[in-house]
């Protein structure tokens, strides 16, 4: 599965919510009191909170960024509340925001790509050091060159450049642009919510920074929001790992459970089992095993008849149809089986990839292409007198289950249904060439 088929809109969802959300209140012209006390706060709420939370999981890159974002809000802070109070900006708020608007996307882009390592202290203290080191070159050259370092921030350096609407210094947009480059490569190699998070964030930047002394609030609004972003993002990938199986993307067996605990009156539940999948590792080997059972899934989770599918664990898979009865369900599950029986799987054994284009054709149109198939039984059981609780029908499911095996296996057999004649087991790992 290339991936590709991991990017997700719903990685970006809660971030672009978070982004509107900020934008809209932003540009209102006046927040009411308690909007106006909660921004105030928020950005070191975040910082610590957030801040705690990131460090104690290990999660040093949001750490850092989390810092970033807050020491650019807590210098930008100062000059918006005197440029507000007195009604002009402070001598030294050129210099402040020309600085800010380069290093913030330079250090966000920086710490957002930099991938943790796995010493914890040696990684938290090189990106201390970072921040550390040009923090005090910065810092440095603004107290004994403050008029050259304006100059030079401030230097035309394009001409194209000079529209209106590109109201930064100059020097800021390459780094935007980079910052975004690189962090949507980062996610299109690792679609995660995390990555997208970053991405929205350093957008957010963007829009932020020109807009500071423009909108009284863009400032403590968008510092919030984007901490925000991120700190939600870490807590969307914690419920991720906890809730969803890695291998096939499907919710795993904690969300299956929870599900459990939710059904009403009427519900069927299915077991699925992939039909002699240990022959299959052991023919083809671990690694296609894992891509057969990622596409079993993927056929799993198209489920009609509103069904859900788990990883109940292995090559084992549960089906949930909530308020459904057993012969409401029966044909979607047939239809599932056989889709599964009927998919060619086209090998992709990397040492036996052709080294060029025309050999791959030539070996397409031959015979050389292996392709294989699977088949899966599937047991099932609704709720009933017998079987009241959902650990009961579970195993009233897996009863059935067993019987299917018996039967001969790639079929579906209810709970309770008599033992039809034992067909031929024709589900062995099948080899098309
Ligand atoms: P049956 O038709 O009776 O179900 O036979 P089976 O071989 O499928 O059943 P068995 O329970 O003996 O073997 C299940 C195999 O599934 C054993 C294990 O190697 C394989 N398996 C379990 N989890 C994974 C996984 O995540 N990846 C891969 N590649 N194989 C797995
Ligand atoms: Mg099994
Ligand atoms: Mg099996």
């Amino acid at each position: 599965m290339s991936r590709f088929a991991a990017v997700r809109f719903s990685h970006f969802l809660p971030s672009l919510l978070l982004l509107l959300g900020g934008f809209l209140l932003a540009r209102l012209a006046a927040l009411n009191e308690f909007f106006t006390s909660l921004f105030n706060v928020l950005p070191t709420l975040l910082l610590l909170l957030g801040g705690s939370f990131c460090l104690v999981y290990g999660r040093q890159r949001e750490v850092f960024l989390l810092l970033t974002l807050y020491l650019g809000y807590f210098l930008l802070d100062a000059q918006v509340d005197h440029f507000r109070a007195v009604g002009q900006v402070r001598s030294d708020a050129a210099l402040i925001f020309h600085l800010c608007s380069l290093l913030l996307p330079l250090l966000y882009s920086l710490y957002a790509a930099w991938l943790e390592r796995t010493h914890l202290l040696q990684d938290l203290i090189a990106r201390a050091a970072v921040l550390l080191a040009l923090g005090a070159v910065a810092v440095g050259m603004a107290q004994r060159f403050p008029e050259a370092l304006l100059h030079w921030l401030s230097r035309v350096r394009w001409p194209v450049l000079q529209v209106e609407w590109l109201a930064l210094v100059q020097l800021a947009y390459p780094l935007f642009l980079l910052g975004l480059i690189v962090l949507v490569v980062q996610y299109l190699r690792a679609p995660r919510p995390l990555h997208a998070a970053q991405l929205v964030g350093l957008c957010g930047l963007l829009w932020m920074l020109p807009n500071t002394f423009i909108l009284p609030n863009a400032l403590n609004v968008m510092s919030s929001q984007i901490m925000l972003i991120l700190v939600a993002a870490v807590a969307h990938e914690a419920y991720q790992m906890a809730f969803r199986d890695e291998l096939t993307g499907l919710p795993g067996r904690r969300a299956l459970n929870e599900r459990l605990q939710r059904l009403g009156r009427n519900y069927v539940i299915a077991m699925a089992d992939v039909d002699h999948f240990k022959k299959f590792n052991d023919t083809h080997g671990h690694d296609v095993g894992d891509q057969v059972l990622r596409l079993v899934a993927s056929q799993l989770s198209k489920i009609g008849g509103g069904g859900k599918a788990y990883r109940y664990g292995g090559e084992e898979f549960t089906l949930v149809f909530p308020g459904k009865t057993l012969e409401e369900c029966l044909p979607h599950l047939e239809v599932i089986r056989q889709a599964i029986e009927t998919y060619r799987i086209q090998l992709r054994d990397k040492q036996q990839r052709p080294q060029n284009d025309e050999q791959g054709r030539a070996r397409r149109a031959g015979s050389a292409a292996q392709q294989v198939s699977v088949t899966v039984s599937m047991g099932v059981a609704e709720r009933g007198l017998q079987q009241r609780s959902p650990e009961e029908v579970l195993k009233a499911a897996d009863q059935a289950l067993y019987n299917a095996k018996s039967a001969g296996r790639n079929c579906v057999r209810s709970y309770g249904q008599r033992r039809g004649a034992v067909k031929q087991d024709v589900s062995a790992p099948k080899i098309a060439r």
